[in-house]
């Protein structure tokens, strides 16, 4: 049998140009990650091979003995992790994960109430292009401008005002925690689900520096493969009562066959995230957030026109509000790519300039942090960062702190 460079030397040259691209550059996509090498290895293998429609010991393919084991070892790590009474291993993504959800516990219609996606909202969350919005009567809230946090007591107005089945809780661009016990409250004045999608912080919980939303939500989802450092996946959490409408909900619901393969990598993400190795990890990437803030608040990035939205961080990543800087997030993304740094631009609340365009940047560490990066190295590239935001700058030496940066913390050195 040949391998991926003799059948395919496009694909594979384009693969081995990718692993270059992640050891060569600082990744500082919020959103990413570098699964570790034996999550990689659990999705190369023959369980990809495996129809397994159903769940462990219910199944309707034969020959599901091994990948029942796989399934039931993730989904056994995924309830003892995060204390749920309920797990659903299954969904391809985050988004199927929430579209699940709405599909278990609510009729075409009916109304949610989640953040808006220009305030740091998910476009699950009710935008008007996305599933959730267009079958859903989808109402938004915001965060506050004086201080960019969530307004409570505008999403106690709205719900009050509109009666949502499903409250949803949860965020892609927000650099603060949630308050759980609020919203818990508000969705009982209304007699409302909550839904908290901890996709970006669920490994922030998971080393216990982040509240967790399981003892308030009635349904919790996440993906597997930002700060949890896993495959590219969703997973359900839930009360035992709504178990079952879940379950049916992603099979045969929504999916067909699982990814068994992906499930695998998930049970060996779900074990390596209960670890202390993950949560010293996860102490880096908040620490490295917090440095990076604070170095963003200082007289000089400030008199560049740099802002810190919320005034710092509590989380891995910082939100950058270029508002007042001669860049529009385009550029600073551009600008930041081409000394080798990776971020993406983002909207700010009431943001002046097109969604192509953008006044900001959201920039994270838990790709840096699980690559290595100490605090000392993190103030290195808050440094790098806040030269690289400013009106004149030296592309040339910032550069060589970048490959600097990169030659310290070598990447994926066995592979
Ligand atoms: N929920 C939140 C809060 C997210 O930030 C994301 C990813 O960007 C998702 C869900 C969707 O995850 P996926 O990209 O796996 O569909």
């Amino acid at each position: 049998d040949q391998s991926l460079a003799q059948v395919d030397p496009e694909v594979a040259d384009a693969v081995a140009a990718e692993l270059a691209r992640q050891r060569g550059t600082l990744e500082m996509i919020a959103s990413e990650n570098f699964a570790p090498r034996a999550v990689l290895e659990a999705q190369g293998t023959v369980l990809t091979n495996k129809y397994a429609e159903g769940y462990p010991g219910k199944r309707y393919y034969g020959g599901c003995e091994h990948v029942d084991v796989v399934e039931q070892l993730a989904i056994d790590r995924a309830k003892a992790l995060f204390g749920a009474e309920h797990a659903n291993v299954q969904p391809h993504s985050g988004a199927q994960a929430n579209t699940a959800v709405y599909f278990s516990l609510l009729q075409p219609g009916d109304t949610i109430l989640g953040l808006d996606l220009a305030h740091g909202g998910h476009l699950t969350h009710g935008m008007r292009l996305n599933y959730s919005g267009k079958i859903l009567n989808a109402v938004a809230y915001h965060v506050r401008p004086e201080d960019g946090t969530v307004d409570y007591d505008e999403v106690e107005a709205l719900a009050k005002e509109h009666r949502p089945r499903m409250i949803v809780a949860g965020w892609s661009a927000y650099p603060r925690q949630l308050d759980f016990a609020r919203f818990r409250q508000i969705a009982d004045s209304v007699d409302a689900l909550l839904l908290v999608d901890m996709a970006h912080f669920a490994g922030l919980v998971a080393a216990g520096l982040h509240p967790s939303p399981v003892p308030h939500a009635d349904i919790v989802t996440t993906t597997t493969h930002k700060t949890l450092g896993g495959p590219r996946g969703g997973l359900i959490l839930s009360k035992e009562e709504f178990g079952k409408k879940i379950n049916s909900a992603v099979f045969p619901g929504m999916q067909g066959g699982p990814l068994e393969h992906v499930i695998a990598g998930k049970a060996v993400c779900l074990k390596i995230a209960a670890g202390e190795e993950f949560a010293e990890r996860q102490r880096r990437t908040l620490a490295g957030a917090r440095i990076l803030a604070e170095r963003l608040l200082r007289p000089d990035a400030v008199e560049a026109g740099v802002k810190v939205l919320s005034g710092g961080t509590d989380v891995h990543l910082v939100l950058v509000d270029l508002v007042e800087s001669q860049l529009n997030g385009r550029e600073a993304e551009d600008r930041l790519h081409g000394i080798g740094i990776t971020v993406n631009r983002n909207a700010v609340p009431n943001d002046p300039r097109p969604p192509m365009v953008t006044s900001g940047l959201r920039i994270g560490t838990p790709a840096l942090a699980t690559r290595g990066f100490t605090e000392e190295d993190f103030t290195e590239v808050a440094d790098v960062v806040a030269e690289a935001l400013k009106p004149e700058y030296d592309a040339e030496s910032l550069r060589g702190r970048v490959a600097a940066l990169v030659r310290r913390r070598p990447l994926y050195a066995d592979l």
